[in-house]
């Protein structure tokens, strides 16, 4: 039998037309799904997030992109030192870093910029003002039930 033959006679197969739609769905699918994780970009978007930030002196929430932080200079070193941040609002170095509530996804300043003069106390601890979830106890609790 040559090769025209048997495909001919395969083709009048129901059972072979199944395996070609089954094969030709999976190739739109994994096309699709490439072109979709493309797009969403993975894990390394949370770095394109824009930061929140509170400017002590007008009291009023702002937010700057990685690219602007890079541009000040500012990075998560700073912040772990307790350097105050670049305001757009003032033009200077007035604003401290806001953090994310892992419960209610609120943003707020923790309880060690209450003297930003000083800079921030790591001691202090770190409680959401609008659910009161202390964010250290929150993880703790995730890691333990995991
Ligand atoms: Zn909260």
């Amino acid at each position: 039998m040559s090769m025209v033959d048997w495909m001919k006679e395969k083709s009048g197969d129901d059972s072979m037309k199944y395996v070609l739609a089954g094969g030709l769905v999976l190739v739109i699918g994994l096309a699709l799904f490439s072109t979709i994780t493309e797009y969403t970009g993975g894990p390394e978007d949370v770095e394109v997030e824009p930061r929140h930030f509170w400017d002590v002196e007008k009291q009023q929430e702002y937010t700057l992109t990685p690219e602007e932080m890079k541009e000040r200079q500012y990075g998560r070193m700073d912040m772990q030192m307790g350097q105050m941040a670049y305001s757009p609002l003032t033009g200077e170095n007035t604003g401290v870093p806001m953090t994310k509530c892992p419960n209610c996804k609120n943003y707020f300043v923790a309880q060690g910029w209450a003297n930003p003069d000083q800079g921030y106390d790591p001691h202090a601890p770190v409680v959401c003002p609008h659910c009161d979830t202390d964010r250290d106890e929150w993880f703790r609790e995730r890691r333990r039930n995991r």
